[in-house]
């Protein structure tokens, strides 16, 4: 199966915490946290359209005012969410530089605080010196952050002493053309192949009518059946910075089930359990057990700490002794290779 959701850790296991997803054929990207990115090429970056963040220590949002230096002059909305009180984080971040020369400017950054069972959101635009203004009323939250036609992200809210985030990002559904289908059936490749492919990952009607030409409308059902490979999407979760206790587990657990890709932080080793816990972080060996609870298929350790320079190796064969399917082993992606523009 092609894959059609990439997940790349922009600094690697090591360094901050920024997961890029892109939906490769939609040339549209995603941002799972926002440590410092100034090592990734502007191009990449600009296709961001919303980036989550887990909470704000610094290794987490360090990376906003590179963003916005990037974002400034673009006539487009980027919308950023994360815990309550990110929109006061965002404010005070902009409250740090001088906007008298930004009033034409079509920028802006919606802000969304995920509360426990309801989200808000605030605008900050350039045009208006990034003055905060509230967004609508506070709308219910249930698990589900953003429902895009393409893919839905889901959060839950853990314990690291504050709030921490977690995320993941499912495809709606893997659609592939049958080109041999397509090719047989005379009908000319066009616009309503992307109409069709709307219509199944919206789950509309089997006798939906869609126009393939002008004047010949044909029913969904036929059209999938017979030229589309339908396939569940790929799902990709991300856990960084919480404690591992039985609340965080059961959560990280649903989150997580059956993911393609599980990135889950593992800062230390076992053998500092202790400090693990009281900083309110797991060990490599919670992170496979949680990994193989979920049912993951593939897992991504990362955040190692520095103190275990020289044998990151072993976080990663901790992991592994707990989880028994595949894993991403460190340096097989080098922090050069995850940047593909
Ligand atoms: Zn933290
Ligand atoms: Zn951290």
């Amino acid at each position: 199966m092609k894959t059609s959701v990439r997940p790349r850790l922009l600094n690697g296991e090591t360094g901050d915490p920024a997961l890029l997803v892109t939906l490769r054929w939609q040339g549209r990207s995603l941002l799972v946290d926002l440590g410092r990115i100034d090592r990734t090429p502007g191009s990449v970056l600009l296709r961001v359209e919303a980036v989550f963040v887990s909470h704000a220590h610094m290794d987490h949002f360090m990376g906003f005012d590179q963003l916005l230096r990037l974002f400034l002059a673009r006539d487009l909305t980027l919308r950023l969410y994360g815990p309550v009180g990110i929109a006061d984080h965002v404010q005070g971040k902009l409250a740090g530089y001088t906007w008298n020369l930004t009033d034409e400017y079509g920028f802006a950054i919606e802000v969304t605080e995920i509360a426990p069972t309801e989200m808000q959101s605030w605008r900050f635009a350039a045009c208006r010196r990034f003055a905060r203004e509230r967004l609508g009323d506070p709308r219910p939250f249930r698990g589900v952050v953003v429902d895009d036609a393409i893919f839905t992200v889901e959060a839950a809210l853990l314990d690291h002493k504050v709030v921490s985030i977690a995320y993941s990002v499912r495809e709606r559904l893997h659609l592939n053309v049958r080109r041999d289908a397509l090719a047989a059936s005379a009908l000319v490749p066009g616009a309503w192949l992307n109409r069709l492919k709307a219509a199944v990952r919206a789950d509309a009607p089997e006798d939906t009518p869609i126009e393939v030409a002008p004047g010949d409308r044909r029913p969904l059902r036929q059209l999938r059946d017979d030229l589309l490979i339908v396939t569940p999407g790929q799902k990709v979760a991300y856990v960084v910075d919480v404690l591992f206790s039985a609340a965080n587990a059961a959560k990280i657990v649903r989150l997580a089930r059956g993911a393609d890709v599980f990135f889950c932080e593992a800062p230390f080793l076992e053998e500092d359990l202790e400090q693990a816990t009281r900083r309110y972080h797991l060990t490599a060996g919670q992170a496979g057990a949680l990994a193989r609870a979920a049912g993951a298929r593939r897992l991504h350790v990362f955040h190692f700490s520095p103190r275990y320079e020289g044998r990151y190796g072993d976080i990663v064969t901790e992991a592994q002794a707990e989880f028994s399917g595949s894993m991403v082993r460190y340096g097989e992606l080098d922090a050069r290779s995850q940047v593909v523009p």
